[in-house]
């Protein structure tokens, strides 16, 4: 058996043979053929969309790679509660069924300006998810935003490698924390989502694979990854860009170690490469997250240098996707689009 049917067989390789699978590209094509199987074996050709209200650009945290970091000069804004709903409104009437309430870690939003939120866009939208993607709070917090609606969150875990995690971020920052994060919002009930950028400043494969171990160990129900892209004013600005074709090739190994789970083709993927969203989806990839925020706040969340989708109104976002998603052999689906979990045999 290749290394390719043996992944796709056991959801898993010794570390000596996923270092090889990822430093190549010679398995490429049957990863990507095979990845597109299996996602079509739980999914089918459903790509669900998410629609992203990018509500804040302020932020206390100030990692090195990110373009809203503290330290670093960009343009504050914060979304109201009713610029929010209305957001959620046009989403609504576009057919998105999930909202991603995204932002930086700004601590104007306390749980009680973020609960009054989230249980105004449940009450109104009663058969939407509500996800959440605001960083690390305490236990307590996260449970009373799923009290109040909430119901899935994404928190990348960026890298799994202490040293590596520590040149990434300021040393009031933990992996131990963001890690623990993670496992608290599991055990409240949330779907769970993490990643890690590809390619980001001092990544090594053996970091990689230490990402994959520990998505083993969480089993998330989503899973993001990206190219890094360097954002300027930031210590990395002069950084190379992470890979397009690492980043179809994980797509695809992911898919094969995690069948059921939710992976977008994310706008990072799009923005290096004219057709990186269709390639994503054609590697493995199920999830498209539009931009729903306001137009003339999409360009101030420059997490990264020359983001797409920042000039289009939201309903112009969605056509151009339909088109592209349509284009690579697949369609939206309009249910909610929740994980499909394995049945416990
Ligand atoms: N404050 C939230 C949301 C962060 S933005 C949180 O901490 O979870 C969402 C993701 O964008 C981050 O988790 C990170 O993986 C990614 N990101 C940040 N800067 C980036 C860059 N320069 N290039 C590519 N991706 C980046």
């Amino acid at each position: 058996m290749s290394f390719v049917e043996r992944l796709r067989a056991e959801r898993d390789l010794p570390d000596e043979e996923l270092k090889t699978l990822l430093e190549t590209d010679r398995f490429d094509e049957e990863l990507h053929k095979t990845a597109d199987e299996v996602r079509q074996s739980v999914y089918g050709k459903a790509v669900y969309l998410r629609g992203l209200i990018e509500f804040t650009n302020y932020c206390k945290n100030d990692c090195y790679y990110c373009g809203i970091r503290k330290s670093n000069k960009a343009e504050r804004y914060r979304l109201t509660k009713r610029q929010i709903l209305d957001c959620c409104a046009q989403g609504y009437a576009l057919g998105y069924k999930t909202f991603v309430l995204q932002g930086g870690e700004d601590p104007f939003f306390t749980d009680d300006v973020l609960c009054d939120i989230i249980a105004a866009i449940r009450s109104l939208y009663s058969d939407c998810a509500i996800t959440l993607s605001i960083g690390e709070r305490s236990e307590e917090s996260y449970r009373l935003f799923f009290e109040s609606g909430a119901n899935r969150f994404l928190l990348r875990h960026e890298t799994a490698d202490e040293n590596h995690y520590s040149v990434l971020h300021p040393a009031v920052m933990s992996l131990s924390n963001r890690k623990q994060c993670l496992f608290n919002l599991k055990e409240i009930g949330y779907q769970v989502g993490t990643g890690f950028m590809v390619g980001s400043p001092y990544q090594t494969t053996r970091n990689i694979i230490s990402d994959l171990r520990f998505m083993q160990s969480l089993s998330p129900d989503m899973i993001g990854i990206g190219p890094f892209i360097p954002a300027k004013g930031t210590p990395f600005e002069h950084f190379p860009n992470g890979s397009v074709e690492l980043t179809l090739r994980l797509i695809s190994v992911l898919r094969l170690m995690f069948p059921h789970a939710l992976i977008p083709a994310t706008t990072a993927l799009g923005t290096l490469h004219p057709q990186g969203r269709e390639l994503g989806l054609k590697a493995g990839a199920n999830v498209v997250m539009p931009n729903l925020s306001p137009v003339e706040y999409r360009g101030k969340y420059t997490i990264y240098n020359n983001k797409i989708c920042t000039g289009e109104e939201s309903a112009q976002c969605k056509d151009c996707l339909k088109r592209r998603i349509e284009s690579a052999g697949y369609e939206i689906s309009d249910s909610v689009g929740n994980v499909k979990r394995e049945t416990v045999k």
